[in-house]
């Protein structure tokens, strides 16, 4: 299967360690027919969005690409934007990936999701539990949806990056699969208005923490009876990353029956 796009891709200029131009130019290489760059917004929280000197570089950089590459593959000027960011500016963006990287305590402190596992070992034990723990990401996923424009739904599950083998909670649990499985249901549902896309994100396999995508195959059902939209894409931080195991998962997303779209479906 020949890959043509990827909607999720970091650069030098957030925590990547390629420059726009690299990623274009391998992206190019690859035969890809569009790529979307979906920097990380500024988050007041966490060390690596772009600062509004960053993102001015940024949105320059990308159009500058946008425009030597057009004819040849389509560039998008997307922006991963953090729920604790501040909403950018209407119409400067492209699309917008909605994610949820960082849990507020109801102390009011905040631990990152996809940092470290002490953090998340440290955010269990002030959330009173895993179960509490959980609970908290999939209600700020929640949140996220209900209350941001977002168009495509980043990494639905990212909180069981540390999770391999259970170690900090059972995600065959009631518990864990009904909290999981409501949000996505509410939000993917068939005839909601303005429903995310749901992107499948091989970043977790490809760093090495896991041996499934984010969301996890269990959740794929929900999405194909709802026949909500998927996305496949790598969330990559360098060149070399662009298109892991992006022909593998869209074979198998298309087998199971998922409806696969690409950006420019997307942006319509
Ligand atoms: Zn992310
Ligand atoms: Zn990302």
């Amino acid at each position: 299967m020949q890959v043509t796009s990827n909607a999720h891709t970091h650069t030098s200029l957030c925590d990547g360690r390629d420059t726009p131009a690299t990623m274009a130019q391998a992206a190019y290489q690859l035969g890809f027919k569009s790529l979307g760059f979906s920097g990380h917004s500024f988050c007041p929280v966490d060390g690596y969005g772009m600062n509004a000197e960053r993102l001015a570089q940024y949105c320059r950089e990308v159009l500058v690409l946008k425009h030597e590459y057009q004819g040849r593959m389509a560039i998008y000027l997307g922006l991963e934007l953090d729920s604790m960011s501040e909403l950018p500016v209407a119409g400067q963006f492209e699309y917008l990936i909605g994610s949820v990287h960082n849990l507020q305590t109801p102390e009011g402190r905040v631990y990152p999701v996809d940092a470290a596992p002490a953090d998340t070992a440290a955010a269990i034990a002030e959330f009173g539990g895993a179960a509490a723990y959980v609970q908290a990401y999939f209600a700020a996923v929640d949140e996220m949806l209900n209350s941001r424009p977002v168009d495509i739904c980043g990494h639905f599950d990212l909180i069981c990056k540390y999770n391999a083998g259970g170690r900090f909670f059972a995600e065959d649990s009631p518990e864990y699969k009904k909290s999981a499985a409501g949000v996505l249901r509410r939000h993917c549902q068939k005839g909601k208005k303005n429903r995310p896309v749901f992107e499948i994100n091989s970043g977790g396999m490809c760093r090495g923490y896991l041996t499934r995508p984010y969301p996890d195959y269990w959740l794929w059902e929900i999405l194909r009876d709802e026949e909500s939209w998927v996305m496949v894409n790598s969330d990559a931080h360098a060149a070399a990353d662009l298109a892991f195991q992006l022909a593998e998962l869209t074979a198998r997303a298309q087998a199971f029956g998922l409806k696969v779209v690409t950006i420019e479906e997307v942006i319509g």
